[in-house]
């Protein structure tokens, strides 16, 4: 009482239809050899309504059994469950073998056109169930039944042959189910074998009780509705529960989907109308006119056009709403929901079922549900989005700024370096990241606390202190802190880090020339006053040359005061940018040996040993200059090396250049300073507690007038070992 069939997919068509014809050529076949074997019996027995009545009678009764149809879903495709197969029954066991097929394939094509089934699928039908009644018809008929009679002969033939029925109806379905799906055709024979032995069972029992009660007792016939509807609805339940089952596999695949939060609205289009085995499924989203949809006949794609108009009406609905009428051309029904969650509405979305079906209330509910969820997916895909983006904005802030950024947790460990604390700190972040905070920054001298002053009462606070680098650089640094306190203390601290070093070297500088140079006047100025005074006190009791020799030294003293002076309005006018004024200098070619003897003679030092080469050493270059340049590099050997210590003075020359090495063994300098010391006021020393008098301009000096020459002066030094300074100048060709 099975009338499989299957709905029929353009994608496969060319090859269902090769099958169709097969499935038809069978039928033919099997129809024509019971018309060849069956003959023409017109014996009835026991039976007293003619045939002319009789056969219509039958046919009418099989197309009304089929017409109850009960659909079952195989994925794509769809199983159709009906009282056919019964009906059949009754009519090979009522009638002759011709009129018996003759019934059942009027019957069928009755009820094809009542249901306007597309003329494949009723070729298709017609072509399986042909064949299956005559194999139906042949057993009964060999088996020597005869209408009217049920002997249990014929009964043992029905049984089989509603067993080869189901066989051959199974194996034609399997054909087409299979292709459909995409699976082997002995593979949905084997799925489907034991149901439909079952439907055989029913079928014989239905068809048999059923014949043998219009036989004998006519008036019983009526309570044979009840086997018959007990069977159907039997058949309902199970097409309802794999329904079911297929729509919850769906709707399981349709959370997964919108928890991954990706590509939702297609994979719910797609997911939906496959649950809902729906005709047409769509979003419309908010304030577009571009809808996204997918129709059964093209399943697997989603397509963006035009939204149509039907859906304007219902597209601000705050329900679920049911369009029936002005909808397209063969939808009955829409179902329309809004796509909306937490008060923020993302579009409409509206579902038409198949042709056939409608959708229940609960269908509806649960689109209207399933919309819901579908909304709240694409409101945490936004703000997803928009964390990502924040984020991303935040990441870039940090990665830019030009000001250190650190993040510690509650344990002072490092989770966040950015790359202007690697520059400033010289410690890269793959280092930094998970390390105590203490042990990134080597601050000497400091108490322990000063890197994290942070309290309860003060997150907020802000600390300078002065680091070491690993390349043994000293930064001042400020650290801005911005704590949060939870009761068990600390939770995290982010701190801004300035690099403070050029700003707090200019002010030591500043403080460093206020005492530098009222140290530097004030030395040569003592003797001037001093002498100024015994002369015009006792200058006239004084001898002439006491008081020339008086006088000598307050000009020397006050030349000395002039060179400084000079040399402080020199440096004055170059800027610690490129905005110096030019120097004049009046390069020519003199002889390097000449100007170095010069200095030499003029510092009178025992200390100084002089090598030059024998041959003159022409330079490009302002004599003067030279001889001033020249007079720092070697007085600042002898200043700051021991009283005893020589200075060496090396001239040589090479295809670049000429040069001046000024070689001594003294203090050294630093490496962190072997830089700072070209700039202007500064000195390694500390100006408080000044061994050596000096003002920071005479490298300045130096290496800008070398500069202006077309040369410079560089070092090389080793602390406590002694430094070398190099003049370079150019050849004068
Ligand atoms: P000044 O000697 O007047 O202080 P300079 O500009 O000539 O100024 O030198 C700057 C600083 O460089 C000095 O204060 C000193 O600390 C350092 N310096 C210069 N020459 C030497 C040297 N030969 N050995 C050690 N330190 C030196």
């Amino acid at each position: 009482m099975s009338a499989p069939a299957a709905t029929l997919r353009a994608r496969v068509r060319d090859p269902i239809l090769r099958r169709v014809a097969a499935v038809g050529l069978l039928g033919a076949l099997l129809a024509a050899l019971v018309v060849a074997v069956a003959g023409n019996r017109e014996v009835l027995h026991g039976i007293t309504v003619p045939m002319a009545l009789l056969l219509p009678g039958l046919a009418l009764l099989t197309c009304l059994a089929e017409v109850t149809v009960v659909r079952l879903r195989h994925g794509e495709a769809v199983e159709e469950l009906s009282l056919y197969e019964a009906a059949l029954v009754i009519d090979v066991l009522l009638l002759p073998p011709r009129e018996a097929l003759m019934a059942a394939a009027a019957g069928l094509v009755a009820a094809s056109v009542v249901q306007r089934r597309p003329p494949v699928k009723a070729a298709f039908n017609l072509g399986t169930y042909t064949a299956a009644v005559s194999v139906l018809i042949l057993i009964v008929h060999l088996a020597g039944g005869s209408p009217g009679t049920v002997t249990p002969r014929v009964l043992v033939a029905v049984v089989a042959g509603t067993f080869a029925f189901t066989a051959v109806n199974l194996c034609c379905l399997a054909q087409v189910l299979g292709l459909i799906n995409g699976r082997s055709p002995w593979a949905v024979v084997r799925a489907e074998a034991r149901l439909s032995a079952y439907m055989a069972l029913g079928t014989v029992a239905t068809g048999l009780t059923t014949t043998v009660v219009a036989l004998h007792a006519p008036l019983l016939l009526p309570f044979m509705a009840m086997p018959a509807l007990a069977v159907t609805y039997a058949y309902r339940a199970a097409a309802r529960e794999a329904d079911e089952r297929a729509r919850s596999a769906c709707l399981l695949r349709l959370s997964h989907a919108l928890a991954e939060r990706e590509d939702v609205e297609r994979r719910f289009l797609l997911l939906v109308r496959e649950a809902f085995d729906a005709e047409v499924a769509l979003i419309l989203p908010a304030g577009q006119d571009q809808a996204l949809s997918v129709t059964a006949t093209e399943s697997a794609v989603v397509r963006r056009g035009a939204a149509p108009s039907w859906l304007a009406a219902a597209r601000d609905a705050e329900g679920p709403t049911q369009l029936s009428e002005h909808v397209a051309a063969g939808l009955r029904q829409v179902v329309v929901v809004p796509v909306a969650a937490g008060g923020r509405r993302f579009g409409t979305a509206a579902f038409a079922p198949r042709a056939r079906s409608r959708m229940s209330t609960g269908d509806v509910t649960l689109l209207a549900s399933l919309a819901n969820a579908l909304a709240v997916s694409l409101r945490g895909a936004q703000h997803l989005g928009r964390l990502v983006e924040e984020t991303s904005k935040l990441q870039a802030v940090v990665e830019q700024s030009a000001e250190g950024i650190m993040v510690v947790d509650g344990d002072a460990v490092v989770q966040m370096w950015n790359p202007a604390l690697e520059a400033l700190t010289r410690v890269p972040a793959a280092e930094a990241l998970g390390r105590p905070m203490a042990r990134l920054f080597d601050v000497p001298a400091q108490e322990p606390g000063a890197l994290l002053p942070v309290s309860p009462g003060a997150p907020r606070a802000a600390a300078e202190l002065t680091i070491r680098r690993p390349d043994g650089e000293q930064r001042r640094i400020r650290m801005a802190h911005s704590a949060t306190f939870a009761a068990q203390g600390l939770t995290r601290d982010v701190i801004v880090i300035s690099d403070l070093t050029r700003e707090y070297r200019t002010e030591r500088l500043k403080s460093d020339f206020i005492a530098m140079v009222s140290h530097e006047l004030r030395t040569p100025l003592t003797p001037i006053v001093g002498y100024v005074d015994l002369l015009r006190k006792r200058g006239d009791r004084m001898t002439p040359q006491k008081r020339s020799e008086a006088l000598e030294l307050i000009g020397d003293r006050a030349a000395h005061l002039s060179r400084l002076v000079e040399d402080l309005l020199l440096a004055s006018r170059f800027g610690d940018g490129g905005d110096e004024i030019a120097l004049d200098v009046s390069a020519a070619s003199h002889d390097l040996r000449a100007l170095v003897a010069r200095v030499v003679q003029d510092l009178g030092s025992p200390r100084v040993v002089v090598s030059v080469p024998d041959t003159p050493v022409p330079a490009y270059c302002d004599g003067g200059r030279t001889v001033q340049v020249l007079a720092n590099l070697i007085g600042n050997g002898l200043k700051y090396s021991a009283p005893d210590a020589t200075v060496e003075v090396t001239v040589r020359s090479s295809a670049e250049g000429v040069y001046v090495d000024v070689r001594d063994h003294g203090r050294g300098i630093p490496a962190d300073a072997l830089e700072l010391v070209f700039e202007k006021f500064y000195r390694v020393e500390d100006p408080m507690t000044m061994s050596t008098s000096g003002t920071g301009i005479g490298l300045f000096l130096a290496r800008r007038l070398a500069q202006a020459m077309g040369g410079d002066v560089t070092v090389a030094s080793t602390l406590d070992v002694g430094s070398v300074f190099t003049l370079a100048l150019v050849h004068p060709y």
